[in-house]
């Protein structure tokens, strides 16, 4: 379940193996991942381009190159692999899609149950689709106090709003659990009753709990490996997610779980967090 620090551990390992490759082959097994290109486009462009440079935009992996802009945003079971050498069977089954570069290494898209989308987009493409994204949470320039602003005009639970990508990009379940149980806040309260003083702090959880993640690799959830094969670490040092029924690490009191809110598991503490 790749959520920001998921994909940008794989931006960062994939940066220096494949920056500078010139893709030499294609193969994609199913069309429906694709959004706003054809098998035929994809493949016409891809054939013979070089991957210049590759970024994270919210969810996404950018491989730029020196024609478009190759954007990868994985879906619940998609991730990227970099792989040398023969492909096996094993790799084989679920790779939507391949992309052989010029030193025999393999660029792999895998994703088990194709909610993962692909799109080739010019550089005013890109831009046209980023409008709709919203701030990046570990950027500098995106304070507390203009995080604060954005949640408190909103008049739905509090988890939604963190979690709606229009309002601040990349905070996926597992994170919107965690920054709210750090914050003491209640996941269901109204984001417009949020004190400004707990806002403030859960931008800073936020930023501490997704850093984290990212420093051990991210979280492996279900399908999720980092492009080396390894898996993320940050699981381990989950509070509240997936600990539903356990004592809470703060207080000792036994943590709740909910599906009310936006039918995903909410795991909180009624004590910590009112
Ligand atoms: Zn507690």
């Amino acid at each position: 379940m790749p959520e920001l620090p998921e994909v940008e551990t794989l931006v960062r390992q994939l940066r220096p193996l494949l920056t500078g490759r010139r893709i030499h082959g294609v193969h994609l097994t199913h069309e429906d991942i694709l959004d706003g290109v054809t098998r035929r486009a994809l493949h016409r462009g891809l054939i013979g381009a070089t991957i210049t440079a590759i970024d994270r935009r919210a969810k996404h992996a950018l491989l730029h190159t020196d024609r478009q802009i190759l954007a990868i945003q994985p879906g619940m079971s998609g991730t990227l692999i970099h792989h040398v050498g023969r492909m096996t069977t094993a790799l084989r089954q679920y790779a939507v899609l391949q992309c052989e570069l010029d030193d025999k290494s393999t660029l792999i898209y895998r994703d088990v149950r194709r909610i993962g989308t692909i799109r080739w987009l010019d550089a005013d493409g890109w831009e046209r689709y980023a409008t709709r994204l919203g701030p990046e949470p570990l950027d500098p320039e995106f304070t507390a106090e203009e995080f604060a602003d954005r949640i408190a005009r909103s008049d739905s639970a509090i988890k939604k709003v963190i979690m709606n990508q229009r309002q601040v990009v990349g905070v996926g379940n597992i994170y919107a659990n965690e920054a709210l149980h750090a914050a003491r806040i209640n996941p269901r309260t109204l984001a417009s009753k949020v004190s400004r003083r707990k806002l403030i702090a859960l931008h800073a959880e936020v930023r501490r709990i997704l850093q984290a993640a990212i420093t051990s690799g991210g979280s492996t959830i279900r399908d999720y490996v980092s492009s080396a094969g390894e898996e993320g670490r940050f699981q381990q040092s989950l509070d509240v997610y997936g600990r539903g029924g356990q004592p809470c690490r703060t207080c000792g009191a036994m943590l709740a779980t909910t599906h009310a809110i936006d039918n995903r598991a909410t795991v909180f503490c009624r004590r910590c967090q009112r």
